[in-house]
């Protein structure tokens, strides 16, 4: 029998469990944190997250879609708020059944965990922080000293992955790495559940965006009919860019609110303490390579490719990474020196592509969204996936086909962007422009 250890009990590293103890893998999943179905967890990395379709296809293999999507709150598309209140709902897609769901990070992470616990092989090792990782002898470090030696070591701990450092500090030669910080924090707020008349504030199959260019603030559905704000604001402000270090007491915080959020602040009785009380995240992208050590280890999820979050994706990214490394296993049983570097080759380009569009569509929703030529080139491009099946949208393809590479939605994205900015800058209605003659011109440039 194999033996895997898997470093950080998150969504990737739950999920992996799953998967290699259904192949008769045993697996020993080691979580520098307590457990959290045990213990109130401090706020982490963002109470809930959009999954789609990549992810869901993760899920599905192993039987988890249908639960998880059973507490998840579709959003449709995203409901701008202008700063004088007017809102406008921007479909996700033209085609029926196309959305994007919110789920709890923690909901998602304990389902995951206790579907693996019930796998034979599967066991859990919480407070258990990893401080570094040898390629000679295999052995994995602990912070309490302790130290394992195992198969294979498979690092799902996250943007700040130890086994990555341990890479990084000599145990690969020319490892390469790259941290790219946004200059943009954020903050997570909160809009409580209303009353059961009205158990949501405001809609609840949408993602709510008040796009302000230089900054943003989203919010997204929990299951219990409360939201999830997030705002996305420099760290160092300036006297043309409000930033966080502005924000120092409650009345600086609830001047800027009146004023960049005023349908908003309404429906958030307790965001001065929330302001305060929750810690201002940092964002960033992160790229590195090679992603193995032989057969010895390898870096999957975030540990691999963190991402900003503007596209939704991180998850679902390193769900799929997950999937796909399954279909290795499919071919080469647990010949890890054969599977990793293939693996590596696979995933490289996708999720460089992906970390590009993501760092893209930050400025697309708080710059574009708010801009009247690209929701004219919304309102074109859901008009085409309404009449034509085969036309996906650049955000279609990423979120809506998993059959996809991220690669090619991206290469086949921007030059369908590139033409359908420039018929919505020439138009006066977008509702009349003709299709057929957009959908020839797509073709055409595709060729
Ligand atoms: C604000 C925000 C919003 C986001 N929204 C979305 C979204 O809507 N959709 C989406 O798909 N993605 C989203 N993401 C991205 C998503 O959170 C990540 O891509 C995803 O969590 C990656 O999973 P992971 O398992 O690789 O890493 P993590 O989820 O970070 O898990 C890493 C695990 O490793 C553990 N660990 C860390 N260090 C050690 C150590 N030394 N020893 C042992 N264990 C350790 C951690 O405690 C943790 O349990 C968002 C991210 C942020 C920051």
């Amino acid at each position: 029998m194999s033996r895997v250890s898997i470093i950080g009990a998150g969504l990737a590293g739950s999920l992996l469990a799953i998967y290699l103890a259904r192949r008769d893998i045993k697996v020993d999943v080691y979580e520098a944190r307590g457990d959290m179905r045990l213990e109130k967890m401090s706020a982490g990395r963002s109470i809930n997250l959009a999954l789609s379709d990549r992810g869901i296809a993760a899920l599905r293999e192993v039987g988890m879609a249908r639960h998880v999507l059973s507490e998840a709150v579709p959003m449709y598309g995203r409901k701008i708020h202008a700063p004088d209140g007017g809102t406008k709902l921007l479909s996700y897609s033209g085609r029926e059944g196309e959305h994007i769901n919110s789920v709890s990070r923690g909901g998602l992470n304990i389902a995951l965990m206790n579907a693996a616990e019930r796998q034979s092989g599967v066991t859990f090792h919480f407070n258990h922080r990893c401080t570094g990782f040898d390629s000679q002898t295999g052995e994995v470090r602990f912070a309490d000293g302790k130290i394992i030696t195992t198969d294979t070591v498979i690092a799902t701990d996250g943007a700040g992955s130890p086994i990555r450092r341990s890479m990084f500090d000599g145990v690969v030669d020319r490892f390469n790495f790259s941290q790219i910080w946004l200059e943009h924090g954020y903050k997570e707020l909160h809009i409580p559940a209303g009353s059961n008349a009205h158990r949501f504030a405001i809609e609840p199959h949408a993602l709510h965006i008040w796009p302000r260019h230089k900054f943003m603030m989203i919010a997204l559905p929990n299951f219990d009919g409360s939201f999830t704000c997030t705002l996305f604001l420099a760290h160092h402000g300036s006297a043309a860019e409000p930033g966080f270090d502005q924000l120092t007491d409650p009345t600086a915080v609830s001047d800027f609110f009146t004023r960049e959020f005023p349908d908003a602040v309404p429906l958030m009785p307790t965001l001065a303490d929330d302001f305060f009380a929750n810690p201002t995240g940092d964002l960033g992208t992160v790229k590195c390579w090679p992603w193995h050590v032989g057969g010895k280890a390898l870096l999957l999820g975030d540990s691999a490719h963190a991402v900003v979050p503007f596209y939704g994706q991180g998850m679902n990214c390193a769900f799929e990474d997950v999937r796909i490394l399954d279909t290795l296993i499919d071919e080469y049983g647990v010949d890890w020196a054969s599977i990793y570097p293939q693996y590596a080759a696979v995933r490289k380009p996708n999720t460089d592509a992906i970390a590009e569009m993501a760092e893209e569509n930050f400025y697309e929703m708080r710059d574009a969204t708010a801009d009247p030529v690209f929701q004219s080139k919304r309102i074109i491009e859901t008009r085409l996936e309404n009449t034509f099946p085969d036309y996906f949208s650049k955000y279609s393809m990423v979120t809506f086909r998993e059959d996809l590479p991220y690669s090619l939605a991206k290469q086949r994205g921007n030059v369908q962007d590139e033409i359908l900015m420039e018929i919505a800058a020439s138009t006066t209605d977008p509702n009349t422009v003709d299709l057929n003659e957009v959908r020839e011109r797509l073709k055409a440039a595709q060729t």
